[in-house]
């Protein structure tokens, strides 16, 4: 039997399916893993973005923040690829019971997914730090500078950025749906980024599958790993 048909025996005989996803999720849309581009960002700005997207330069310069986050961050033409659809499809038919996500793109919320776990925030969503208005990604491209609310205060992506703490009740509500889960799907994540990478170790089911198109950290641990495109893998799993 090969991989395809494994994935898809899987899927076929469970109604309780977490999938937790990485940035290798949203590239099959066209947005680029920050992390991979550190040496091309570097010809252009002054520091790598790891600097860039952290709370301490978002409060110094926060100019330059927005500068870099329009022009890197932002991406208001992807759309939701096969991936996020068969993930939509999945839940809309009673098999799937959570989308863990460390992207801040909207995409699987935009392909039609309700239980999206968004562990880093999300882009779509922007706070004045003063007095909690909310803005859609909107008010942030067609702002030139620093963007302000009504009130004057500045209006800050609901991102969680370096040096920031993830929102607890998010990590809480990810942590129960992969302690509950029967299968666990990881896809487009190498899993190196922690505190959310670290969750996986709470999962105590046998069906855990890797999608992933390089190695892991968890590969040891998995009943079935695809290095192959999340998409067309997901997509053939539904056929
Ligand atoms: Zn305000």
């Amino acid at each position: 039997m090969n991989l395809n048909s494994r994935l898809k025996k899987i899927i076929d005989a469970s109604d309780n399916i977490v999938f937790f996803g990485g940035a290798g999720v949203s590239t099959e849309s066209g947005i680029p893993d920050f992390r991979s581009f550190d040496g091309l960002y570097n010809e252009k700005y002054k520091y790598p973005p790891e600097t860039m997207l952290s709370r301490s330069f978002f409060m110094q310069q926060t100019e330059e923040f927005f500068k870099f986050y329009r022009e890197k961050m932002l991406h208001p033409t992807a759309r939701p690829n096969k991936a996020h659809i068969a993930l939509a499809e999945l839940e809309a038919n009673g098999k799937l019971k959570a989308i863990i996500t460390q992207n801040v793109d909207g995409l699987h919320t935009e392909a039609g997914s309700k239980n999206v776990i968004e562990l880093h925030g999300s882009a779509l969503r922007n706070l004045c730090m003063k007095c909690k208005e909310c803005y859609p990604v909107e008010k942030i491209i067609n702002s030139d500078g620093v963007p302000l609310c009504h009130c004057g205060g500045i209006i800050k992506p609901d991102v969680v950025l370096y040096e920031e703490s993830l929102d607890p009740y998010v990590m809480v509500s990810a942590a129960d749906a992969i302690y509950e889960a029967d299968v666990l799907i990881v896809g487009g994540t190498s899993l190196n980024v922690y505190p959310a990478a670290g969750m996986i170790t709470g999962y105590r089911g046998k069906k855990l599958v890797l999608i992933n198109k390089s190695e892991t950290s968890y590969d040891h641990r998995a009943k079935l790993i695809i290095r192959e495109s999340i998409g067309e893998t997901l997509e053939s799993a539904l056929r």
